[in-house]
């Protein structure tokens, strides 16, 4: 299979400076390597209409292309479905009817690392989860057998996180971001990720699964996000931040794209041309601090 990085955005706006500067970076961290480049539509939530069109409308915009079709999540279905029997078939999983609440207020297990799943319905008898099912629907969790697993990452080193008995399927049906996010990298022959480093976090369990899974784990890379004056990570209420906002401030596309290469510190063009400068470990450690400029 062809090795190949990818971009995931979630259609719930117009993507932001920020995104699309994870975007450009991820581009250029698969084209420098040899890698085809991918986009796909992680719609399984979140969904706005009108959404896609404008992101991928926007990512061309600034040079970013992509090879093959584009691939939506919402058409997976079967793929995520088929992943979660075979771990069912093996007993990994079990049914969880906790509320956000009845998690936040129970007893932590001990020695579990802060923000980990205490594990309330992991021992259920049949009878107890026969009652229960008669009052809410069921989500699906993974039955971990560990409690933090290492990952490898081109910017991060060696970075150890937290894996506990995660959601696999909603108790809406919806397949949850970590299962799918496994599944379909591996699906497309992904083998580098490169992603905002917010998702740092959830990368250990990521990567379990997929060992779990027996797919192979991708390359990953988590890059510093883009923050306002305050170093608080950019959102759409910072003012002019997205493609269209700019534009309507006398900021066309190409100089947000030559911003974002300024940023990492690569030479106003084409992505293309800035492709032959690129060196992933020249990077900037720090956040990208957003200013909008004037026109
Ligand atoms: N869809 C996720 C987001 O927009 C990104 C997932 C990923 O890159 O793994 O935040």
């Amino acid at each position: 299979m062809t090795s190949a990085g990818r971009f995931a955005p979630s259609p719930s706006g117009e993507l932001h400076v920020g995104n699309l500067r994870t975007a450009v970076l991820a581009w250029l961290f698969a084209k420098s390597s040899g890698r085809k480049f991918l986009l796909r539509v992680e719609d399984l939530d979140r969904i706005r209409s009108g959404a896609e069109a404008e992101q991928l409308r926007d990512l061309q915009a600034v040079g970013v292309s992509w090879d093959d079709a584009v691939v939506r999540q919402t058409e997976r279905g079967a793929l995520y479905d088929a992943a979660i029997e075979r771990l069912t078939a093996e007993g990994r999983t079990y049914e969880c009817f906790c509320t956000r609440r009845e998690i936040q207020e129970a007893p932590s297990a001990p020695h579990a690392p802060q923000g980990a799943y205490p594990g309330t319905c992991r021992k259920l008898s049949k009878a107890e989860r026969e009652i229960r099912h008669a009052t809410r629907p069921a989500s699906i969790r993974l039955l971990s057998e560990v409690s933090e697993w290492s990952v490898e990452d081109q910017l991060h080193g060696q970075y150890v996180g937290v894996v506990d008995d995660f959601v696999l399927r909603r108790n809406d049906g919806v397949t949850a971001y970590n299962l799918a996010v496994v599944v379909d990298d591996a699906a497309q022959g992904i083998d580098q990720v490169v992603r905002g480093d917010d998702l740092l976090r959830s990368t250990p369990r990521q990567a379990y699964l997929a060992q779990l899974l027996g797919l192979s784990v991708p390359k990953y890379a988590h890059v510093p996000l883009v923050v306002n004056h305050d170093g608080v990570r950019l959102a759409k209420r910072d003012g002019a931040v997205t493609l269209g906002d700019l534009a309507a401030v006398g900021i066309p596309p190409g100089k947000v794209r030559d911003l974002i290469l300024e940023s990492i510190r690569l030479p106003a063009g084409t992505l293309e041309e800035a492709l032959v400068h690129f060196r992933p470990q020249e990077l900037p450690g720090e956040p990208w601090v957003w200013k909008t400029p004037r026109a």
